[in-house]
C-alpha cells in the first residue's frame, strides 16, 4: 500500500491505490488526492465535503483552477473507510490465525511432552522392577561368570627344531704316522695307526 503523508497532521497514512482519498487516523479528516485537470499532479487537500455543490481548489503546481463536485468527495471518502474496514478486519482475521496457530502449535508440543512423559514413566517402571527383580531372582551372580579362557602363547622354535649334523671325531684325530717314527715307543699311544 503506498503511503502518504496527512496535509493536516503530517502524519504518514497507508492509502487504498486509486481510491483518490484516505481518512486520517491522527487527526480524523478526510483528505482528498486528485489530479489536476490541467498538469495531473496530485492536488492533496482537506476540508469539508457536507452539503451540495462543488468545491473549488487551486493547484499548487500550475494554478488551475480545479472543481470537484462534493458528492464525487464523499462517494470517495465512502470507498476510503470501506478499504480500512476490510484492512482491519483482513488484520483482524490474520491475528486471530495466527493465535489459533499458536495455540495448535502449543497444544501438540503439550501432547508431545505428555506423551515423552509417558514413555519416561515406562522407563522409570521398567528400571525399578529391573532392580527388584534382581533382588527375588534365584540366579545368584558368580565370579565364574567373570572368568575368561586364558590363552597360552605357542612354542614355535623355528630352525632351531631341527637337530645340526653330528660331529665327525675322524677330524679332530692328528695324522698317523709313517714309516720309522711308527715304531718309537709311545707313538701308537699318541697317534693312530692305520
Ligand atoms: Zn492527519
Ligand atoms: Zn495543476
Amino acid at each position: 500500500m503506498p503511503q502518504v503523508t496527512c496535509p493536516a497532521c503530517g502524519s504518514l497514512e497507508q492509502v487504498g491505490s486509486g481510491v483518490g482519498g484516505f481518512h486520517c487516523k491522527s487527526c480524523q479528516r478526510d483528505v482528498w488526492i486528485l489530479s489536476c485537470r490541467k498538469c495531473h499532479n496530485a492536488c492533496v487537500f482537506y476540508g469539508s465535503a457536507t452539503g451540495a455543490g462543488n468545491l473549488e481548489l487551486k493547484c499548487a503546481n500550475c494554478h488551475a483552477r480545479n472543481v470537484w463536485p462534493k458528492a464525487r468527495l464523499r462517494a470517495i471518502n465512502a470507498e476510503a473507510r470501506r478499504i480500512d474496514r476490510a484492512n482491519t478486519a483482513a488484520a483482524r482475521q490474520a491475528a486471530q490465525e495466527a493465535n489459533a496457530q499458536a495455540a495448535e502449535r502449543s497444544h501438540s508440543l503439550q501432547d508431545h511432552v505428555a506423551s515423552q512423559n509417558k514413555t519416561l514413566q515406562s522407563y522409570l517402571g521398567q528400571l525399578n522392577g529391573l532392580l527388584a527383580g534382581a533382588l527375588d531372582s534365584d540366579k545368584a551372580f558368580e565370579f565364574s561368570q567373570l572368568k575368561s579362557i586364558a590363552r597360552l602363547p605357542q612354542f614355535a622354535p623355528g630352525l632351531l627344531a631341527h637337530a645340526g649334523p653330528p660331529p665327525d671325531p675322524e677330524k679332530f684325530l692328528p695324522q698317523a704316522v709313517h714309516g720309522l717314527g711308527a715304531h718309537l715307543p709311545g707313538a701308537k699311544n699318541s697317534t693312530r695307526s692305520r
